[in-house]
């Protein structure tokens, strides 16, 4: 994303919009700019904001008037006057910052639009997670304050020690040079997006071990990680997983369930 700085009148309306704090109002030449660095290409700005086409000298002649009588003019304030906020062609590596950050972009690894996948909200169709076995999400830089893909790194690297498998389909699995060490490709780790969720499997026993290291690890992380854990009941409705979560100090509860009505299941036992 760009300002176009020949139309910007510098009325600040976007600078509150962007979620990264990455558009600020240059005093010097009096113009709104984006700090490319921690832009995330979200799209918010362009998106979320009505455009009017004034003419930019004609509102910067008035705005410059008006300041004289120590009157100020402002159009409302979810408006860019004069169109100014320019979308870019956007090339690798950057494009991945898009993909992650704008929910309206299908990720090719995916076709899912956004940053995972159905996780297991779907897993008494897809069967991803059985009995015995935990399936993790684990999101990075919700809600406004993004992650590196270099961050990211630390934790991948770190859980793929441990006895666990990355869920292939996953957009951050697809950026995996090696899925054995949880290596990133080199070419995206310095990108920063709006968030980023990974995902992974291991079995029950494992689970409080994985806790452990994302805490630690999230710890060194300047961002907000967020964790899920989940398994598959028995017929009884029961899980091992919950006794388990209990001794490592977390509340249990049980939240969304996607019954998958009218579709075959895919396992047996569902
Ligand atoms: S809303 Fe438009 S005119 Fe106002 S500061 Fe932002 S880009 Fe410039
Ligand atoms: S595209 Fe998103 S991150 Fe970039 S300037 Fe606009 S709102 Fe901010």
């Amino acid at each position: 994303m760009e300002i176009d700085q020949r139309k910007c009148v510098a009325c600040s309306n976007c600078v509150p919009i962007c979620p990264m704090g990455a558009i600020y109002v240059d005093p010097a030449r009096n113009r709104a700019t984006i700090n490319p660095d921690e832009c995330v290409e979200c799209f918010t700005c362009h998106r979320g904001m009505s455009k009017e086409h004034l003419n930019p000298t004609l509102v910067r002649m008035i705005r410059g008037f008006l300041k004289l009588l120590r009157v100020r003019f402002e159009p409302e304030p979810d408006v860019c006057p004069t169109d100014a906020l320019a979308p870019q062609d956007l090339a690798w590596p950057r494009v991945v910052r898009r993909v992650f950050s704008d929910p309206l972009v299908p990720h090719e690894s995916t076709g899912v639009h956004g940053r995972g996948t159905e996780e297991v909200k779907t897993n008494d169709v897809t069967g991803r997670v059985s009995q015995g076995e935990a399936g993790f999400t684990i999101e990075f830089g919700r809600p406004g304050v993004g992650i590196r893909f270099r961050d990211l790194e630390k934790m991948t690297r770190a859980l793929a020690s441990l006895p666990i498998a990355f869920e292939k389909r996953n957009p951050v699995s697809s950026l995996m040079s090696d899925l054995t060490t949880g290596a990133l490709r080199e070419d995206i780790l310095n990108e920063k997006v709006l968030s980023a969720i990974l995902e992974l499997k291991t079995t029950l026993e494992y689970v409080p071990q994985i806790l452990r290291v994302v805490q630690e690890v999230a710890c060194t992380l300047e961002t907000i990680v967020s964790i899920g854990v989940s398994t598959r009941c028995n017929a009884q409705g029961d899980s091992q997983l919950e006794p388990l979560l209990g001794r490592e100090g977390y509340v249990v509860c049980r939240g969304k369930t996607n019954l998958g009505l009218g579709r075959r299941p895919a396992v047996p036992d569902a």
